[in-house]
């Protein structure tokens, strides 16, 4: 055997090739480097385990599948009980999981039962008991406990294995070494082991094997001595070797050829860290470089990856990204589950129809509208169905579905049901056609699933089916599937394979201590100490068996950031974030010793605006144009008052400046965040949303009451015709306006708007004849709304209610400062005398409490009350709201024995308290003092520049949350 030594990992490739010269060797790389983009033409290579299957037989060696995991799980159900060592976690399918990934681990190490007893009972007593941490009489009790019961699990799942015919994926290995030492196998005349920090015993066994056959066996392994400490785990690895020529490669010494350069990027957290990533990355993009020559290493590649495809599909970046997610994240596999579930008949009507509106069923929108139509007083899923099923028996559109449905239900509820049978029914009738990455990761989630369920089976079958899909629930959280993101492009890698690729350009992300070096946990089976015992065991019996140490592992980590580093050759950009989850991280220590000079990039959580060099992207632009607007109404920023809390004074001078109109949006938003008030309604950014939000239904059902009450009101309110009218007015609006939505989501839309609208249609004429007022305004305005902002409904007002007033309300506060204000009311209705006034405002949830609106809290139906009673002079004033997905308007009407009857809550609208309320004068005059002075305190604030994020429950419609990163949802 011959070892060549060298780095970096490519110059050590190539100069063991030029020194073994001619036949060239068969290169062998680790398990798993496949799919890496190598880029080395022309070089016979195989991966580890597909080069000795084809060698000693597809049929002869396996990895880990969940036919060895189910059976596991058996046998742990069978033998073990709750007082047992490892009772309390028996039925955790991570448990089996990770005892069964120990027990291969252990079996290509050269450990068996057998020895793992025989050793046990040594290292119990002196002087091994207390290298091992056990000597007193309790501990060591419990470690013969603990090791009996690993012994035992680990025999009888054998012995299943061998009942089963499964191949034991550990002992499978070793049988492959004899099939070498007999000579059975037609070995390649050189092999070449490249890439490789350890190996088992098996693996040495096998090698020395090969050897033995004629094979000759080379192995090229990383190493420098001028940096011994990044190679500890060559080191080790040499000295498990059989004895071997070794040859050390001249390395590159520091500083010789061409260094790639290097940027330390520091940013504030993680979203951000992505970010930035993301622009440097357009940056190079812009400049020529191939996206195929840029790479990223990650160490959790499948825990950013939700946030890199954000910002990378934001940039337009192509990037390519692969990695192993938990069955239950697979949307198409929640939608399965969800299935089963109902088909028990377990959840309620809603259950039903949210299901019913999966992607995966493709029904149109007039298919949703006549589901939602029926079943409302069912309850349970159960009723439902049989409620959907007798009103639409008789529609031949329906008659498919629900017979799949019953079919499926009858299958799943059978005495001893096959649940393997009825997924894979449910699979094939629901399954996405394979057209894009998004079908073929549902494709990939489901085929995994089956696998799991076949596996599982005659554990499943023993379950009633509840329980069965409670457990398959379970499951589908610690088994794992192969998930792509993107195609194409930047590279998205995990730190482990950096040692195999090379780029022009390469981004290492998260360099923080616990990340990178990554803090190895202890074995949950053997613990450190044991592990040294065992060893110290195994060693004094001359017995070739390897248990790594967590120290051990731990050591490898410098070299993987060796390796990293290293496999830039033009551009190294270094990043980490200074907070995570809310908490400080700590630089990564290998920051401090890097072996090239770098510069150092600091990215303040302030500059959220990019330089202008660094405005590559609308997104940037936007964010930069806002910051580049002129000021309205100030002439005389003076940037030397600018206190440190924001460090634009520009930016600064907008918020401050209270010498202007405000809008009563704009205030309600200030008194929620006024970090969200800043960038909605100072720097005015608009960020695009994606796909359908709550905020573009309410702002279309708007629109839509807008074009009927403007276009027909000739109608009679309870006449089919205004029904009909609301109905054309909404097609009208889904049709002008110019929807960045799915056809999917457009439907959903349509579906959901239309359903709102004919409930509103039918209390409309209720309400019109119970309280005897007429709708007189529309989109009635004062001041001037600025029609600018998308989030507010006023930009899709094309011309307000002709009797709208230019000039601001003006408002006294309590220090005498008058506040100017705009604002638009819904709409306004009067009794035919004019003696009583309803302001309505459309909400699309919830309107404000009660208390909200005596606190002084809730600006916009106070405000608007006195800009109407301003304008019009009625006695009375009733403030609604227009609940449109409730199907009810909440009245607060003054205190009128007559108004209070006019205003009742009738028997259809639900609970009288939640509708009307009796709002005396004297608390209507206490609200407004106290509005007051909740505006005094918002300009004071504004005059402190106060831009602070204030996250709650509105953060869930905010489009800032990636820029304030203190969203709660
Ligand atoms: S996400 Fe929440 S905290 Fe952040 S700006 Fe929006 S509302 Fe404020």
């Amino acid at each position: 055997m011959r070892v060549f030594l060298g780095s970096p990992s490519r110059r050590l490739l190539q100069a063991t090739l030029s020194a073994l010269s001619e036949p060239a060797p068969l290169v062998v790389l680790p398990t798993g480097a496949a799919s890496l983009p190598l880029r080395l033409p022309n070089l016979p290579m195989m991966e580890w385990h597909s080069f000795w299957q084809s060698l000693v037989g597809q049929t002869r060696l396996t990895g880990v599948t969940t036919a060895h995991l189910a059976l596991c799980a058996e046998l742990c159900q069978h033998l073990l009980n709750e007082t047992d060592y490892f009772g309390k976690v028996r039925r955790s399918p991570r448990f089996h999981r990770q005892l069964v990934a120990r027990w291969v681990e252990w079996r290509q190490n050269g450990l068996t039962p057998e020895k793992l007893e025989q050793a046990a009972q040594s290292v119990a007593q002196p002087p091994l008991n207390t290298v091992a941490g056990i000597d007193s009489p309790a501990l060591r009790e419990e470690w013969l406990r603990k090791t009996g019961e690993l012994a035992m699990l680990w025999r009888g799942w054998e012995q299943r294995l061998r009942e089963r015919r499964l191949l034991d994926p550990g002992a499978c290995w070793w049988e492959a070494v004899s099939l070498v030492q007999w000579r059975q196998v037609s070995l390649p005349a050189r092999l070449l082991l490249w890439g490789f920090h350890d190996l088992h015993a098996v693996d040495i066994a096998l090698l020395h094997a090969a050897e033995q056959a004629n094979c000759e066996v080379n192995l090229a392994l990383l190493y420098d001595p001028t940096l011994p400490e990044y190679f500890a785990p060559v080191q080790r690895l040499l000295a498990r070797l059989p004895p071997a020529t070794r040859s050390e490669l001249p390395n590159e010494p520091h500083g010789a050829g061409r260094q790639p350069m290097g940027v330390v990027l520091s940013v504030a957290d993680s979203l951000r860290e992505a970010e930035v990533v993301a622009r440097q990355i357009l940056h190079h993009l812009r400049q020529g470089v191939p996206p195929e020559h840029i790479l990223i290493f990650l160490r959790q590649p499948a825990e950013a990856a939700e946030r890199l495809s954000l910002l990378f599909e934001r940039y337009g970046i192509p990037f390519t990204l692969e990695a192993q997610q938990p069955l239950n994240r697979a949307p198409f596999v929640c939608v399965l589950l969800d299935a089963l579930r109902l088909l028990l008949g377990k959840g309620f009507s809603s259950d039903w129809l949210e299901w019913l509106q999966n992607p995966y069923l493709g029904f149109t929108r007039e298919t949703h509208h006549r589901l939602m139509q029926i079943g409302k007083q069912a309850r349970t899923a159960d009723e439902w169905l049989e409620q959907a099923q007798r009103h639409l028996q008789a529609a031949p559109l329906f008659e498919p579905i629900f017979a799949s449905i019953n079919a499926l239900r009858d299958r799943l509820r059978q005495p001893s049901s096959d649940l393997h049978a009825t997924l894979t029914l449910l699979v094939q009738w629901l399954a996405p056609r394979p057209e894009d990455s998004q079908a073929q990761n549902d494709l990939a989630a489901a085929k995994a699933l089956l696998e799991l369920v076949r596996a599982y089976m005659p554990l499943l079958q023993r379950m009633p089916p509840t329980v069965a899909v409670a457990y398959l629930d379970r499951l589908c959280d610690a088994e794992l599937y192969p998930h792509a993101w993107g195609r194409g492009g930047v590279r998205v890698l995990p730190l482990e394979q950096a040692g195999l690729v090379q780029a022009p350009l390469v981004f290492v992300m998260e360099l923080i201590e616990g990340i990178l070096p990554r803090r190895h946990p202890d074995d949950p089976f053997l613990r450190e100490l044991e592990r040294h015992a065992l060893q110290a065991f195994f060693e004094g019996q001359g017995e070739v068996v390897y248990l790594p140490l967590r120290s051990e592992r731990q050591r490898v980590e410098p070299m993987l950031f060796y390796e990293a580093i290293t496999a830039a050759t033009e551009q190294l950009y270094l990043s980490y974030p200074r907070t995570m989850e809310n908490g400080e991280t700590l630089p990564s220590s290998y920051l401090q010793r890097l072996p090239m000079p770098c510069e150092q990039r600091f990215y303040r959580l302030e500059e959220l605006i990019p330089p202008e060099s660094e405005c590559l992207h609308p997104y940037d632009l936007a964010l930069a144009h806002a910051q580049q607007r002129p000021l309205e109404g100030s002439s005389n920023a003076d940037p030397s008052d600018a206190p440190e809390r924001l460090t634009l004074p520009r930016t600064r001078q907008r918020v401050i400046d209270i010498d202007r109109v405000f809008s009563v949006s704009e205030l309600e938003t200030l008194a929620r965040c006024p970090f969200q008030h800043l960038f909605r309604h100072r720097l005015r950014v608009r960020i695009p949303r994606r796909g359908l939000h709550l905020t573009q239904i309410g702002t279309i059902l708007h629109a839509a009451l807008r074009h009927a009450y403007r276009q027909h009101r000739h109608h009679p309110p309870d006449s089919p015709e205004w029904a009909q009218a609301l109905l054309d007015s909404l097609q009208r609006v889904l049709n002008t306006e110019s929807l960045d939505l799915t056809h999917w989501q457009l439907q959903v839309l349509h579906a959901y708007a239309t359903r709102l609208l004919q409930l509103f249609a039918q209390r409309e004429a209720r309400y019109r004849q119970q309280f005897g007022l007429e709708a007189r305004h529309f989109e009635w305005a004062f001041g001037t709304p600025d029609p600018s902002d998308p989030e507010d409904e006023v930009a899709f007002i094309s011309s307000f209610d002709p009797d709208s007033v230019p000039g601001a309300y003006r408002l006294t506060l309590d220090n005498g400062r008058v506040m100017r204000l705009c604002g638009v009311v819904d709409r306004i209705d009067f009794s035919p005398d004019g003696s009583v006034a309803m302001v309505t405002d459309y909400k699309l949830t919830r309107s404000p409490r009660r208390t909200e609106i005596e606190a002084g809290l809730a600006f916009q139906p106070l405000l608007y009350a006195l800009a109407v009673k301003a304008r019009y002079s009625p006695e009375r004033i009733v403030i609604a709201f227009d609940e449109l997905a409730h199907g009810r308007r909440v009245r607060l009407v003054p205190y009128d024995e007559g108004l209070i009857r006019r205003f009742r809550a009738g028997e259809w609208e639900g609970s009288p308290s939640e509708v009307m309320a009796v709002l005396p004068q004297s608390r209507l005059e206490q609200a407004i003092t106290r509005l007051r002075e909740e505006l005094c305190h918002l300009l004071t604030l504004l005059q402190q520049a106060t831009v602070t994020p204030t996250p709650g429950e509105h953060c869930r419609r905010c489009a800032f949350s990636d820029l304030c990163r203190k969203a709660v949802h």
